[in-house]
């Protein structure tokens, strides 16, 4: 079992930021509203996520260290409607099986934690562990027994840069979260949760500012688009309902380029060609910029009409109806820009 984890963390677990996506999502899956990240050597020597959710019952530890013994697919109709960012039961499992990994929990409510530790894919003894409310799992030597992989891994800097730009892209998308990380034992990134700390600003603006900085958020015109649902009647298809929402930077931004485009479907961050061809498209038709623009956008619709399980790493998405999503994301920029020209 111990070598089917290590070939499907092979999929999952490519270099310490994989390993950081899957623990705070697991951490966000489980309500946190503030979730801690210590690193030393980028990751690579230990990678640390702690929460404040739900935690886990110690008869419940090694479930979780165990394949797929997730509760969250019924059926596989299931995977169509997902809508939690986790899936898959494969994570902690893959990541096990190429690190040393400690997993200690407490749950709410209960008197007693306790901590689960796996070497290499070799699961040991549930034990009694003082611990807070949530979870913490401590991973440390990441890939020590994957000599291959080690290999690729790059620079401390590059890994951390890795992770603290997925970080980034996550902060923008759950300003109700705080995020903390650690470096080195250097505090290295900070991003306030809740309710923004007397900034004049909402939760959403605030964060922006936390993410991209002053020079992002002054330029930055907000979009608010949706179309209303028109129910399926005489055979043809239901209007689905659709959201476009968020910021996208004028021209003032002097610093905009293409590693500043942050696309969210149904909150979960993806690249989308299609998307970012109608948004540089909006751009390029209203400001007469030929420039990549910055943007974040939200996009919302149905699950069912947005297939997310392309890739075991999610970043990518397939629409049931590329086309119109498209151009409901062209005139929903259309619409935001033209209103700066008057
Ligand atoms: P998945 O997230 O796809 O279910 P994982 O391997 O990432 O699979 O996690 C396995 C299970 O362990 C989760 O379904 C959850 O029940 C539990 N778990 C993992 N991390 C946490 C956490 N931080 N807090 C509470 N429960 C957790
Ligand atoms: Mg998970």
């Amino acid at each position: 079992d111990t070598l089917v984890n290590q070939i499907a963390a092979g999929e999952v677990i490519e270099r310490p930021a994989s390993v950081v996506k899957e623990l705070v999502e697991n951490a966000l899956d489980a309500g946190a509203r503030r979730v801690d990240i210590d690193l030393e050597e980028g990751g690579v020597r230990l990678l640390r996520v702690r929460d404040d959710g739900l935690g886990i019952a110690p008869d419940e530890l090694p479930l979780a260290v165990s394949r797929h013994a997730t509760s969250k697919i019924a059926s596989l109709d299931d995977l169509e409607v997902v809508a939690t960012l986790g899936f898959r039961g494969e994570a902690l499992p893959s990541i096990a099986s190429v690190s040393r990994f400690t997993i200690s929990s407490r749950r709410a409510g209960a008197e007693h934690g306790a901590a689960l530790s796996v070497d290499g894919g070799r699961v040991g003894d549930v034990v009694p562990r003082a611990h807070p409310r949530g979870t913490t799992v401590e991973v440390r030597d990441l890939f020590y027994n994957v000599p291959a992989r080690r290999k690729f891994l790059r620079a401390e800097r590059t890994e951390l840069g890795h992770i603290e730009e997925w970080l980034r892209s996550l902060a923008l998308a759950r300003p109700d979260v705080e995020l903390r990380v650690s470096h080195n034992g250097r505090a290295s990134r900070r991003y306030r949760g809740g309710e923004g700390e007397g900034l004049a600003l909402d939760e959403g603006a605030a964060r922006l500012v936390e993410t991209l900085g002053e020079a992002f958020a002054q330029a930055a015109l907000r979009v608010e688009h949706a179309t209303t649902p028109r129910p399926a009647d005489d055979g043809r298809d239901a209007a689905p309902a659709l959201r476009l929402h968020g910021w996208i930077a004028q021209p003032t931004y002097s610093r905009a380029s293409a590693d500043q485009q942050y696309l969210y479907v149904n909150g979960r961050a993806v690249r989308d060609r299609s998307v970012a061809h109608a948004v540089k498209q909006a751009y390029a038709d209203v400001l007469f910029h030929g420039r990549q623009p910055a943007y974040v956008l939200f996009l919302e619709l149905e699950p069912a009409r947005v297939d997310v399980n392309v890739h075991p790493a999610k970043h990518e998405v397939r629409f049931r109806d590329a086309r119109m999503v498209h151009d409901f994301v062209y005139r929903a920029l259309h619409e935001a820009l033209a209103g700066t020209r008057a």
